[in-house]
């Protein structure tokens, strides 16, 4: 037997979650049976979308159980093998997040060769939110040669991303993010205009002055004000690709629409929601491309590291208040 942590829904967040709405349990793992496998995880992501995991509602990924431990991406070492096709020792991706270890079917994890990159990688850049913003840019908003892209949340883990291909693609770029640590990031890596939206007071003004001509591509990761002001910065025939609205996602109520969606109209705008794994079969010509670029030094990352499965939910909880430069991890090897 070994005994493993993980942590449950105790209960379910009104507004921002707490840590009244996690508890920590420890499981014992027996031997695995045939085809099975025991792995010790190295690392677990916490991103954006869980919080809508928290709530009882129906939506395009099911809600967490109250009193079950709760999932998500994990990297995690095999650590006893009962199959032929997993190894001790060899990495493996799964969905089994949120706890220390696990025992399962081999067949239901996925091997993980790093490719000369570190494993946590594959949770960030390499992985669901680097693919989220290739998908997003290149098919959903179909950016073309001279469009100016704006991205919000951009200093995050698909933002960063996003920022990135579009400049390697040559593209003018406008990230919106808070604080100047992020912003100098953003400059760091090559964005034309950065906005601080924390400490901007017309976030419509900035965005005109950072685009005199108007934007092309909006590619969203917050919604409300931003979205807002992308429309009001659109040109005609704009693209826009919804990909979060994370300042809604701790609201007790129902947010009021942009109020200038009309501009939807006059503009001839194309606005288009999405969800990343309906475009996995694009992940093999992300990463060629992403390989291409990170060997130019043309797209790179930052992680944002906590330490041990305790520091699960802070993890999590501060992605709502923008602690994370990149992405956010937390390491649990
Ligand atoms: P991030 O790494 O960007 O972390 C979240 C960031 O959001 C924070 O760092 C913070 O940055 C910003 N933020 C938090 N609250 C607010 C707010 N009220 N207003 C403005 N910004 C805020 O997360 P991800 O890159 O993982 O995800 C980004 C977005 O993409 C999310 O909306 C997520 O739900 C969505 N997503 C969608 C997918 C899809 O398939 N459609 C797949 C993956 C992600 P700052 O300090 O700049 O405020």
């Amino acid at each position: 037997m070994t005994t493993v942590r993980e942590i449950r829904l105790k209960s379910r967040p009104s507004g921002l979650p707490t840590h009244a709405n996690f508890e920590m349990a420890s499981v014992e793992l027996a031997a695995p049976g045939p085809g099975e496998v025991q792995v010790k995880n190295l690392w677990m992501t916490v991103d954006p979308y869980m919080r809508g995991r928290m709530n009882d509602v129906k939506s395009y990924a099911p809600p967490f159980q109250l009193g079950k431990a709760m999932d998500g991406g994990a990297i995690g070492q095999v650590t006893v093998s009962n199959d032929p096709n997993l190894k001790v020792g060899e990495l493996v991706q799964s969905g089994y997040g949120w706890r220390e270890g696990f025992n399962a079917p081999a067949a239901a994890l996925q091997k993980l060769d790093p490719r000369g990159l570190p494993p946590q990688a594959f949770l960030g850049a390499a992985g669901m939110p680097g693919l989220t913003a290739y998908a997003g840019l290149l098919k959903v908003a179909a950016l073309k040669d001279g469009d100016v892209v704006f991205v919000s949340g951009a200093a995050g883990a698909v933002g960063a991303m996003v920022c990135q291909i579009a400049k390697a693609k040559g593209h003018v770029v406008i990230g919106s993010a808070g604080g100047a640590e992020k912003v100098a990031w953003l400059k760091s890596i090559g964005v034309d205009h950065v906005i601080d939206y924390k400490a901007t007071s017309d976030l419509n003004a900035a965005l005109t002055e950072a685009a005199p001509g108007g934007i092309d591509v909006y590619f969203d990761n917050v919604g409300g004000a931003h979205l807002e002001a992308a429309l009001n910065s659109a040109k005609l025939f704009a693209r826009f690709a919804i990909c979060g609205m994370i300042s809604i996602y701790n609201a007790t109520k129902p947010e009021p629409g942009p109020s200038n969606l009309a501009q939807l109209i006059g503009k001839n705008i194309r606005m288009e929601g999405f969800i990343v794994s309906h475009h996995f079969s694009m992940m093999p010509q992300f990463h060629a491309d992403l390989a291409k670029w990170v060997a130019e030094g043309k797209v790179s990352w930052k992680e944002t590291v906590f330490d041990g499965l305790d520091a699960a939910p802070d993890a999590f909880i501060g992605l709502f208040s923008g602690e994370n430069l990149g992405k956010m991890l937390v390491k649990l090897g």
